[in-house]
């Protein structure tokens, strides 16, 4: 059967381009032509780095003599931009890429006459979706980090990063750290005086304004109900004491307003403790000192800051 090469060169949906061994042009399809939107008689013998001079000369020059010297197809990387010929795409039908991804192959076509032959894919859809995938698989476990209500981080996601920081502080001359513990006061008379809803808007208030008063580097968690932990980075004692007072001194001056007419306030009670040699290298120990010094506070009456010495 005689097949006429010719039908299939114009209607494949790739673009095929046959260069000499010095880059010029030999071949240019009709899906080059619709998409470039360059005539093929426009480009015919010209080289095509010189028509494209985006295009790393060096690399496809290295490229197409090993296609040619070992007689095999090969794949061309393409690093930044993921294209060899710029094609713009609509931003109506892709939201992410202003060019199409091109994946390449370049194949001896003549060895005899050194042409080769490139093959160009359009893989945008494919990349599009690779990247949603990752976006969405970001935002998944950001999400799997956080507390639904305050959108602070969870218990589980402080306890991995508190490991980190404590192993960083060991191998920097044991930079100081320090653990807060927040609770509440008198939480449940809140919810029951003015609703669950409430109660949700004031643990909320309560995270902003403890997030506020930290560092960035810092790590402020919800650990369940109406209490927070944080963990203050490169900060002893006195430093994190500080800290604790001015959110406690902040929240005792908020309040939240409902139905128009009434402020609801509220107080927290805190407990500081700084990792030491005491807590075994253990920082669930350093957590259970900042417990005790926050139930301390709770006894003595309340809005208190309390630090485990
Ligand atoms: P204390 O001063 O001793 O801490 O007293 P408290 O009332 O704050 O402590 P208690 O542990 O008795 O009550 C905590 C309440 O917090 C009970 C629970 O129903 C409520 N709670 C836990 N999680 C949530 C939540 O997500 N939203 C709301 N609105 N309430 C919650
Ligand atoms: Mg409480
Ligand atoms: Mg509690």
């Amino acid at each position: 059967m005689q097949i006429n090469n010719n039908i299939i060169f114009n209607t494949v949906n790739n673009g095929i381009i046959i260069l000499d061994e010095d880059l010029n042009v030999l071949a240019w399809n009709k899906w080059l032509e619709i998409y470039t939107k360059i005539k093929e008689k426009d480009i015919l013998s010209k080289n095509i780095c010189k028509y494209f001079p985006y295009i790393n000369e060096k690399k496809l020059k290295r490229k197409a003599k090993t296609v040619l010297v070992t007689n095999n197809p090969s794949f061309l990387s393409l690093n930044t931009n993921r294209y060899l010929i710029n094609i713009p795409v609509s931003n109506i039908t892709n939201t992410i890429f202003e060019s199409m991804q091109q994946d390449i192959t370049i194949l001896p076509y003549d060895i005899e006459k050194k042409y080769i032959c490139i093959y160009i894919y359009d893989n945008t859809l494919m990349c599009e979706i690779n990247q949603k995938l990752e976006k969405a698989n970001e935002e998944l476990i950001d999400m799997s980090h956080r507390d639904p209500l305050t959108q602070i981080f969870n218990r589980r996601y402080f306890s991995e990063q508190s490991k980190k920081i404590k192993s960083f502080s060991q191998r920097n001359n044991n930079i100081p750290f320090s653990i807060i513990t927040l609770d509440i006061d008198k939480f449940k008379k809140i919810n029951d005086t003015y609703g669950h809803l409430v109660g949700d808007e004031v643990i909320i208030k309560v995270a902003h304004i403890i997030e506020a008063e930290v560092r960035t580097s810092d790590i402020v968690a919800r650990f369940g109900g109406e209490e927070f932990v944080m963990l203050l980075q490169d900060c002893d004692l006195d430093g994190a004491y500080k800290v604790a007072e001015k959110v406690r001194q902040d929240i005792e001056k908020t309040s939240i307003s409902v139905h128009l007419d009434t402020e609801v306030k509220f107080t927290v009670s805190i407990g500081v403790a700084q990792f030491s040699e005491v807590d075994n290298n253990n920082i669930e120990l350093t957590l259970s000192r900042a417990d005790e010094a926050l139930y301390k506070a709770k006894n003595i009456g309340r809005n208190k800051t309390v630090v485990s010495n």
